[in-house]
């Protein structure tokens, strides 16, 4: 009899990002990087591929790229070379696109990334500098290539600093892929390389994946492209390896192919049918010099780099006593921990980092907020736990009075003061207690006869009979104490 094996799939996922440096001007020439502006007002000779149009290294672009290395633990190359990759497209009026092939300008560099199932280590395989192409405006209602009526070109974008950043397929889940992108995404808004808003086109992320063979082996991997949100990167992925999983377990094979992932249908769908190796005939760009750059520059500007958020992560669990996990939640998104830091200053750190982390961060993700988009303000924060610690609003009532903070912006005490959410006075309190216990005659008894587990039950009476407006440790001390407990 034929035994059937139990296999288990595991996923092996790298991520290819490409990213818009935040230079004013153009990666070849003098040109402003813009976005949003009417078509083709940002162009010139050499942008547009006018013959004998001469490009020049934008400095600035280099520097970036350096301290992006610098901040992904990469080693900084002390030569580099421009190469020429030849493709025809209507995009790349000089039917080839400057970027670096075989000298990139960094290369074996890693970064740190927090997932829920701990800490994970991404190989960074390459980081190289390049121009980005133009883009197509395809004209119909779809705004697609598919049925549209014709195609129109803006050149402002054609030329714009981009980075290229290739990890090693060391990602696990696409959770785990989401929060790299996240991660990585961090780490170049605090350096101040990019932006790296991704409805602006200006961070873009390809994935490879891939099932492990159960002889560990890799299995063919699949390229899926232009995810243009973490979430779709995460969601793409999920379908990517059902699909694979889904022809495995009817014994086919997965063929190496390119698909696109429609957030619409929350389906991927095949672009190419076989991927071929593309030949760009890759050649050194004759036109500029190779970029000699040297440990004193090198070392200049990574003296220039800021708080990474690895190192704010670790600050975090130092300065405020923070475990690991919870520093990770705040040091994730750069304007949280700033918000953070600023109410941290001023009550305590833990209940700051209680609230933050927890009940703000629910509201936030309930509603699809950033930090910067919401009407709670550090103050609001700070006077709401202070309300608390002093006794004034109960932790149950403090939610609420958040809740409501959140959707009007008002202030904590407005909000007491309107709702009626002030906690019940001590001698207020002891009457209800009193109440409580006269109206529970049973279960008071079974209390003094020394069974804790019915208290509880009273201290819900009591907080009921407040409408939560108490705090259920004072609330259970007292009936302790009442019921000589
Ligand atoms: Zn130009």
């Amino acid at each position: 009899m034929e035994v059937q094996e139990r296999r288990t799939y595991t996923a092996v996922i790298g991520l290819e990002f490409h990213v818009h440096l935040a230079t004013t001007t153009k990666m070849f020439c003098g040109c402003r990087v813009t976005y949003g502006e009417p078509p083709n007002t940002h162009t010139c000779p050499v942008c547009l591929g006018h013959p004998g149009a001469l490009p020049v290294t934008n400095e600035k672009a280099v520097e970036l790229g350096v301290m992006a290395g610098l901040a992904l633990n990469c080693d900084v190359a002390e030569r580099v070379v421009f190469a020429r990759k030849n493709y025809f497209y209507p995009d790349l009026p000089k039917g080839y696109q400057i970027s670096q092939y075989d000298e990139p300008i960094c290369t074996g560099g890693h970064l740190d990334v927090l997932t829920s199932e701990g800490r994970i280590r991404v190989g960074i395989t390459r980081l190289h500098l390049e121009e980005d192409a133009a883009k197509n405006v395809h004209v119909g209602t779809s705004g697609r290539m598919h049925g549209s009526v014709g195609s129109l070109i803006d050149f402002n974008r054609g030329g714009t600093p981009l980075m290229e950043i290739v990890t090693e397929p060391d990602i696990p889940s696409p959770e785990a892929a989401r929060a790299t992108a996240n991660q990585l995404k961090e780490i170049l808004r605090a350096v101040g390389v990019s932006e790296a808003d991704m409805e602006k086109g200006q961070l873009r992320c390809d994935a490879n994946v891939s099932i492990r063979n159960p002889d560990g082996s890799f299995g063919t991997k699949t390229e899926l492209k232009n995810m243009n949100s973490f979430r779709f990167v995460e969601r793409g992925l999920v379908r990517e390896l059902e699909r694979q999983r889904e022809i495995l377990e009817s014994g086919g094979r997965v063929e190496q192919t390119t698909l696109h992932y429609d957030p619409e249908t929350d389906e991927v769908h095949e672009l190419r049918s076989k991927e071929y190796a593309h030949d760009y005939r890759y050649f050194p760009e004759p036109d500029l010099l190779p970029l000699e750059l040297s440990p004193a520059y090198v070392r200049e500007l990574g003296a220039q780099l800021p708080e990474l958020p690895d190192q704010m992560l670790a600050r975090f669990t130092r300065q405020y006593g923070l475990s690991e996990y919870d520093a990770g939640v705040l040091t994730a998104d750069r304007d949280l921990a700033a918000f953070y830091e600023a109410v941290a200053a001023e009550v305590d750190p833990k209940q700051a980092s209680n609230w933050i982390s927890g009940d703000l961060r629910a509201l936030l993700n309930e509603t699809g907020m950033d930090i910067s988009d919401s009407r709670v303000t550090p103050g609001h924060m700070i006077e709401l736990i202070e309300l608390v610690g002093s006794g004034k609003v109960s932790r149950s009532a403090a939610r609420t009075v958040l809740g409501k903070v959140f959707e009007t912006g008002d202030s904590p005490s407005a909000v007491v003061e309107r709702e009626g959410l002030a906690s019940v006075g001590s001698d207020e309190l002891s009457g209800v207690v009193d109440e409580a216990i006269s109206a529970n005659p049973d279960e008071a008894e079974r209390v003094r006869n020394g069974d804790k587990k019915v208290v509880g039950f009273l201290v819900g009476q009591v907080m009921k009979a407040t409408r939560g407006n108490a705090d259920g440790g004072r609330v259970r001390e007292l009936l302790m104490e009442k019921l000589g407990s």
